[in-house]
């Protein structure tokens, strides 16, 4: 079976996914209710932006050819009004930010830098001509492409929306994940655990990051270490657009899952990845649904659908592009790992812009990853930084 490094993992999700391409439908929802969905019909300019050339500054509008010089106040233009006034030689009208621009001017000098005395107005520079107007058309012309289909809707895009006049907007339908745990130590959360057991708290993370994916989760019941329970955890899982499983991919000798997925004439594409924490991690497709099969303990479950699994949710849900949000940060203080694994390692960024690793006990302590907000990226290649090196985060 095949082992990929973390940039191989990405991709080979990407290809897959978008060659299968299983197009969402796609439903008319109210412009408030579209935050946060993929829209699924272009969005073109109705009209030239601005529609008229607009002041951006409180100050008056005159000739620029006539800078320096002394002008006659001859009228004002609010926001809100039509423009009315022509300008003639000599003249300056008093103008608001956002009022359009009177025919005859070609500039807006703002009202800190001219002095204004007896119906007059005194501009001592000489003005650029087109300052502090934006022409007509200057931010998009009627018909322009705004949005692409396959765009998240985030504030920016509600912003457009509106000020095309859309009451409403076409989106994509969200996919159904079904998610299914799997360990016979593994207890649902409303239930008082022994020692020996633990709660099913990877389906409730992976839930919440499916939503956040913009799917919609399906939580089933957990699967017992048996192959006869995996495979009917399977059999209702791959009745949703894409199946997630958390544990049972390790070498174990109740580690089934890769055993149960078989039984389904599952393809896999890869079953280890190069990166802690997770390495053991599993992705194919079974009766035309892609899977994951993502490591057990709970930090690598959420790690690694983050990194790997997050971008199949997004593909299924009609999102065009999804990079993942890194950056670099300075260290606050030295930092080695060992070479060999791309690590992604919980993580503060500090007020200062700085990056400190969170002390943890490994990839079974939630609570100390419940305290980062970011991960610090090591580089497979490289063993040492100092304090104050740039080192790559993945902000979350
Ligand atoms: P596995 O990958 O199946 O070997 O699981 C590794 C460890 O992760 C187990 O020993 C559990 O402690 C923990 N674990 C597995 N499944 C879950 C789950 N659904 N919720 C929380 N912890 C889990
Ligand atoms: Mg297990």
């Amino acid at each position: 079976m095949a082992t990929v490094t973390f940039p191989q993992a990405r991709q080979c999700v990407v290809d897959h996914v978008r060659a299968a391409a299983p197009f969402p439908g796609s439903e008319t929802v109210a412009l408030i209710d579209s935050a946060g969905r993929i829209l699924a019909e272009p969005v073109a300019a109705d009209r030239d932006l601005p529609p008229a050339p607009r002041s951006i500054r409180d100050g008056y509008a005159l000739r620029a050819s006539a800078t320096p010089g002394v002008f006659r106040i001859a009228g004002e233009v609010r926001a809100g009004e039509p423009s009315i006034l022509n300008l003639n030689a000599g003249e300056a009208i008093e103008i608001m930010t956002g009022a359009v621009v009177p025919e005859g001017a070609d500039s807006v000098v703002m009202l800190e830098h001219i002095t204004a005395q007896d119906g007059k107005v005194r501009v001592d520079a000489a003005v650029p001509p087109g300052s502090y107007i934006n022409p007509r058309g200057s931010e998009a012309r009627a018909g322009d492409s705004l949005l692409s289909p396959g765009t998240r809707i985030g504030y920016a895009e509600i912003a457009v929306l509106a000020a095309t006049g859309r009451l409403r907007a076409t989106v994509y339908r969200k996919p159904s994940v079904a998610i299914v745990s799997t360990g016979d130590e593994v207890v649902e959360i409303d239930m008082q655990p022994a020692p020996h057991q633990v709660r099913n708290s990877n389906a409730y993370a992976l839930a919440a990051q499916v939503v956040r994916a913009g799917g919609v989760p399906r939580i089933l019941p957990v699967a017992r270490d048996t192959l006869e329970d995996t495979c009917l955890a399977i059999e209702r899982g791959l009745g949703e657009d894409l199946l997630l499983l958390s544990g049972g991919v390790s070498a174990g000798k109740y580690d089934v899952v890769e055993q149960a997925l078989a039984r389904f004439g599952a393809e896999f594409y890869f079953d280890r990845v190069r990166i802690q924490p997770g390495q053991p991690m599993v992705f194919g497709r079974a009766r035309q649904k892609f899977f994951f099969g993502l490591p057990g303990n709970p930090v690598s479950t959420m790690v690694t659908f983050e990194l790997i699994g997050r971008i199949a949710v997004e593909l299924l849900s009609g999102r065009s592009h999804s990079p993942l949000p890194l950056t670099l940060a300075p260290l606050a203080a030295a930092f080695r790992h060992q070479t060999g694994l791309t690590r992604f390692l919980p993580a503060r960024l500090n007020d200062d812009g700085t990056l400190s690793p969170v002390r943890w006990q490994g990839s079974s302590d939630l609570a100390a990853h419940s305290r980062a907000n970011a991960y610090l990226v090591a580089d497979p290649d490289r063993a040492e930084w100092e304090k104050g090196d740039l080192i790559q985060v993945l902000l979350q």
